[in-house]
């Protein structure tokens, strides 16, 4: 994995002047390079006073903390933040925002149906969480208790979430997507007592039949002793008394008040299972005070979060980027943040910039799976929408190829504003590699340099040692804890231990692949497991992907590397065309890598395919591809996670055929 031999043209974007020009935005927090690294060196070189002193400035506690950091560093996984502090998640997210601020919005709510939307205030939040939280009180949930939640993208559903915080039980929340059978696993796991759902969900005008999902998984769920149900259609679904609740009623029966429970700054928060892109989902386990701090200090610089803005983030509250950037950091800053229930397509591939236009959103986060989407469907679907309103927009789940990029940057952002690649995963919690916006001169492709006490190393994957200097390239590794880093798994510190904190000595390992450039920027090539090998050439997927993409008939591209006698292993790739390309000869394509990267990385054979295999959250999953090319299509592995599993027999029928 090397850029040196990379013949893409990569072209430095300076900060737009518009954010730096103060009649046209607010001032950024951090307006200069200069400013970052100072920052960044305190966070680096002495972080207890410097998380000390933001862990007060940005969290409200109840009974202050003493010690700032403790533990062994990486070597039990036994860190401990703000020891001795006592806080309340959903009092830091709602109560002390109503009390200043009541009549502020805190939710818009924009439905499955365009046309469809809403306004919830800070003091209807906080009276909507008591009630809930009063309501799981009577039904005998606790401190420390795990509660699903399997819900649409609803208000109610982040009402949950607080509802659980306020009285201190653990959230567990499972993609409302999932199957029953995946929401089982989950549930058992977690040994939740109760879940939270909704008759149905709307989705693309499609219904769910959520409550339907629900009450096949709890079959096998001897824990649960209450399935809470919100009305979203009003449908008739099937409802056992006395197991199954209407949300409606119970809530009608309690004062609109409830104090919060005060918790130790490492009781736990919520439990989030990973996507499962490359194997069996962890449970990863989040604490109150350390995750609650890197929601709030991340959401502030990274989104460059002002007084008056409209942040809208377009992913699903079921995966951590809805945890950190839709519900945790947006209220904790006491800011106004978008819940969009429906689809990049429904009903047209306009809709993300309708809404955009029509709240005025200032900041807007989306995956590279959505901005590859629009733009295969091409420009006419932004154009003529008014997205002046947008200063920053940005990008997380995969690392974002360049070209496409390029386009979220020119069509959607119009060069005024920055696109923050944000990188970052469920077990960090919050974004650890980032631009700022009225910062940091952006590459496309790159996720630049690392946040605030964020200590990030390139390590050699053979030996573990630490390549020093620009121009490195290996796996990326951690140095220091830092306050929103997952605790462990959910009873099975073990795999916490031996996937991240064992496979290098005194570093916490990312699973990832990255290189740091002439210019000290840290470039995502993607998951270790995935990088293929090439005559002693490591090659990244993300790169001959990138490269693929580069030619204008390609929409998405997926390689991976096939056993070879001769070379190792060779690149076999998976592409989807856009409308109108289907003449598009292979050797096109071919070409086109040897031309970007060189002969050596040139796909052996590319399959022309009309969609990829996902996860629900729409990340690419190689492995399944690797399996049905070598043949094992019978041992596919975890498959709770695939989003379009309809696909396997095709492809399993286009490479036999090929
Ligand atoms: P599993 O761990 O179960 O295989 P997962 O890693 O996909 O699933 P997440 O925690 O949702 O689960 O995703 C984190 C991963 O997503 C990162 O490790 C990285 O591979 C990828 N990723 C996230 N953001 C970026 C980004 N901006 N650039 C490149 N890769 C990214
Ligand atoms: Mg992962």
């Amino acid at each position: 994995m090397s850029t040196d031999h990379m013949n893409i043209d990569i072209h430095t974007y300076q900060v737009p002047s518009r954010l730096l020009d103060s009649k046209k935005c607010p001032k950024p927090h951090i307006d200069a390079i200069e400013k970052y690294k100072q920052l960044y060196e305190e966070s680096i070189k002495d972080p207890q006073t410097f998380w000390g002193r933001f862990a007060k400035e940005l969290l409200h506690w109840h009974k202050p903390f003493e010690t700032v950091l403790t533990g062994s560093g990486f070597e039990y996984g036994d860190v401990a933040w703000f020891r001795e502090g006592e806080l309340n998640a959903s009092y830091n997210c709602v109560d002390r925002h109503a009390l200043v601020n009541p009549k502020k919005t805190a939710i818009i709510y924009e439905a499955d149906e365009p046309g469809n939307s809403r306004h919830i205030t800070y003091e209807e939040l906080l009276r909507d969480v008591c009630r809930l939280a009063i309501t799981l009180k009577e039904l005998g949930i606790k401190k420390g208790d795990t509660v699903a939640i399997y819900m649409p993208m609803v208000p109610e559903a982040v009402v949950a979430f607080l509802a659980c915080a306020r009285l201190g039980a653990v959230h567990s929340v499972v993609f409302a997507g999932f199957s029953s059978d995946a929401l089982r696993d989950r549930i058992q796991d977690a040994s939740s007592r109760l879940v939270i759902t909704s008759d149905e969900g709307m989705r693309g005008g499609k219904t769910i039949s959520t409550k339907k999902i629900v009450d096949d998984a709890v079959k096998d769920c001897p824990t649960i002793e209450h399935v809470l149900v919100f009305r979203r259609t009003g449908s008739d679904v099937p409802f056992s008394a006395p197991r199954d609740l209407w949300w409606h009623e119970e809530i009608e029966k309690h004062r609109p008040y409830c104090p919060p429970e005060i918790v130790n700054a490492e009781d736990p928060l919520f439990l989030l299972y990973t996507s499962g892109s490359t194997g069996k989902p962890k449970g990863v386990l989040h604490t109150t005070a350390g995750y609650l701090l890197g929601a709030a200090i991340t959401f502030k610089y990274v989104f460059d979060y002002h007084e008056n803005d409209i942040y809208g983030c377009m992913a699903d509250i079921g995966w951590i980027t809805g945890h950190t950037y839709i519900i945790y950091g947006p209220l904790l800053n006491g800011g106004t943040t978008v819940l969009f229930e429906s689809t990049p397509v429904y009903p047209t591939p306009s809709r993300y910039w309708e809404v955009v236009a029509k709240h005025k959103i200032t900041q807007f986060y989306t995956a590279p799976t959505a901005i590859r989407l629009l733009r295969r469907y091409g420009n006419d679907y932004v154009k003529g929408h008014d997205l002046s309103s947008l200063r920053i927009i940005g990008s997380v789940g995969e690392p974002i190829n360049p070209e496409a990029w390029e386009w979220y940057y020119e069509v959607v952002g119009r060069k005024e504003c920055t696109v923050v690649d944000t990188y970052w995963q469920t077990e960090t919690g919050s974004i650890i590699i980032t631009p700022l916006p009225g910062a940091t001169a952006t590459k496309p492709g790159s996720a630049t340099f690392p946040f605030f006490g964020i200590d990030p190393v390139i390590l050699d994957p053979t030996t573990g040692e630490e390549i020093k200097g620009n121009n490195a390239e290996g796996v990326l590794a951690v140095r220091q804890p830092w306050p929103s880093m997952a605790r462990t798994v959910y009873k099975n510190h073990h795999r916490y231990l031996d996937t991240y904190l064992k496979p290098f000595k005194g570093y916490y390992f990312t699973g990832d692949g990255a290189g740091r450039d002439n210019d000290g920027y840290y470039w995502i090539r993607g998951r270790v497991d995935d990088v293929i090998n090439v005559s002693g050439h490591r090659l990244s997927t993300a790169e001959i992907e990138s490269a693929l993409i580069l030619h204008h008939a390609v929409a998405e591209a997926a390689v991976i590397g096939v056993a070879d006698e001769l070379t190792g292993q060779c690149v076999h790739a998976f592409a989807t065309l856009k409308p109108n390309e289907e003449k598009t000869d292979v050797k096109d394509l071919i070409l086109q890598v040897r031309k970007v990267i060189g002969p050596f990385a040139a796909p052996r054979k590319i399959y022309i395919v009309n969609d990829l295999p996902k996860t629900r959250s729409g990340k690419i999953m190689r492995r399944i591809l690797r399996k049905i090319v070598s043949g094992e299509a019978d041992q596919l592995g975890d498959l709770s996670t695939i989003n379009n599993p309809s696909i396997i027999p095709v492809l399993i029928e286009k490479v036999k055929s090929s």
